[in-house]
């Protein structure tokens, strides 16, 4: 039997491999921006009739609290998306009307971070930028109305 990652990361954190938890997490590693239980749910279900939404918000909750993956509250939405928890991290562009995530390529705070350190002499762990607006297309299409 092939060794799939999602086993190996599960018996890491003492976590049950089901067969639903895989699926989330392979369909998270697999993804390149963010994405919302509602998103996730429509893909699974093609796969796994048996799956609802409420089974993948459980799984989303207890992947986010083992530091698996990371939740992404959108602002005035109500809406949290999620993404694999990656050691090389990213910031994201977000539209807030169609909810599409496009990943910024270069973290813009290394220098920043570097500079910090040296004149806080704080241990730095990390931070967090999201880039909320409106993308051409919902801006083209709010100016026609
Ligand atoms: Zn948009
Ligand atoms: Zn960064």
């Amino acid at each position: 039997m092939k060794i799939q990652e999602s086993g190996l990361v599960f018996s890491r954190l003492g976590i049950k491999n089901t067969r639903q938890r895989a699926m989330v997490f392979d369909l998270l590693k697999n993804t390149d921006t963010l994405l919302t239980a509602e998103q996730i749910y429509y893909v699974l279900r093609s796969r796994d009739e048996n799956i609802n939404l409420s089974t993948v918000y459980r799984i989303l909750e207890l992947f986010v609290s083992k530091g698996i993956i990371k939740k992404l509250n959108i602002p005035n939405e109500n809406v949290s998306a999620f993404e694999m928890n990656r050691p090389e991290h990213r910031h994201h562009l977000i539209c807030m009307k169609c909810k599409k995530v496009i990943p910024i390529g270069e973290c813009p705070f290394k220098s920043l971070e570097k500079s910090l350190r040296e004149t806080t002499e704080f241990d730095i762990t990390g931070h967090n930028l999201e880039v909320f607006g409106y993308c051409p297309e919902c801006k083209h299409k709010s100016q026609m109305q």
